[in-house]
């Protein structure tokens, strides 16, 4: 039912968005990368996906640029003739005390984790409504219900990204195109690898200690959630079975925000 189709994963050269592109990539779906990194690795990615049998591009947009985002929507359409599946992923983190947070760490966490999305998404649905069909996937997070100390912009920026969601998922909801976030708990990837050692420093901790009494505190099941797991998810979001699912913030969490 996917095959044909085309999808933008922004931030998807590591972690959760590499794994929802494979995801997408396995089920048919022609696909746009995006994200920093290694120019030799993300074509190593890049070429791996179509090994799938599907057509992959790559993107460098800086999510923190509205001219770089309106231009990968419109070079992703030329490409490959439309954008059905738009994954607004792409997410950075930064840990300090509210009156020691870096203002431009505040700017940069705002533009990517949430204004970003803004961007894709406006110029994304006017295709979609055309077509009548699509599918809007936004990364958001545990901290998009529940919030963590030493975490204000992230906790916001995601907060926020469950505001845009079910308001465009109103304005879309005749149009066939679904609009929802996946919020994960603490997934093992690069962005919670980056965490550990300056939280180890904040809270004289070891990594073992970090891992366990203060990521996986917060976890009932005490194990991280997996990529694939949440890539299982946002493929599930793609299909027929979950075009009555919209507006919705589905938690994958291991149980953190049933507490
Ligand atoms: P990651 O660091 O592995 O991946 C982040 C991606 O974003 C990378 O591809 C990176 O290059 C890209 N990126 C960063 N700045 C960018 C910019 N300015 N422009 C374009 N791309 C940019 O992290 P991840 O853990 O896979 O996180 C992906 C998303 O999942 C984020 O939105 C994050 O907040 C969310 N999330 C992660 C976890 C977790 O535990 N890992 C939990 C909940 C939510």
């Amino acid at each position: 039912m996917l095959k044909g189709k085309s999808a933008v994963v922004t931030g998807s050269t590591s972690g959760i968005g590499l794994g929802v592109a494979k995801a997408l990539a396995g089920a048919g779906v022609n696909v746009t990368i995006n994200g920093f990194g290694d120019k030799a690795a993300i074509e190593t990615e890049r070429a791996g996906l179509e090994k799938f049998g599907v057509k992959a591009a790559y993107s460098a947009a800086d999510m923190t640029k509205p001219d770089d985002i309106a231009g990968m929507i419109r070079t992703a359409e030329k490409t490959f003739g439309s954008v059905d599946i738009l994954v607004n992923n792409a997410g950075i983190q930064h840990v300090a005390p509210i009156e020691e947070f870096p203002i431009d760490k505040w700017n940069q966490i705002i533009a990517i984790n949430l204004v970003a999305a803004f961007h894709t998404i406006r110029a994304a649905v006017p295709g979609m409504k055309a077509r009548k069909w699509g599918r809007i996937i936004n990364t958001a997070s545990a901290h998009s219900l529940v919030a963590s100390p030493f975490k204000a912009a992230y906790v916001t920026a995601k907060h926020g990204l469950t505001g845009l969601t079910k308001t465009v998922a109103l304005e879309l909801a005749t149009f066939g195109v679904t609009v929802n976030c996946i919020s994960p708990g603490y997934v093992w990837t690069p962005l919670v690898e980056k965490q550990i050692p300056d939280t180890m420093k904040a809270r004289g901790m070891t990594e073992e200690q970090v891992k366990n009494d203060v990521l996986l505190a917060a976890q009932p099941t005490k194990q991280f959630v997996t990529i694939d797991q949440v890539a299982s998810l946002a493929l599930y979001l793609c299909g027929d079975e979950a075009a009555q699912i919209t507006g919705a913030n589905l938690s994958i969490d291991g149980g953190w925000t049933a507490q």
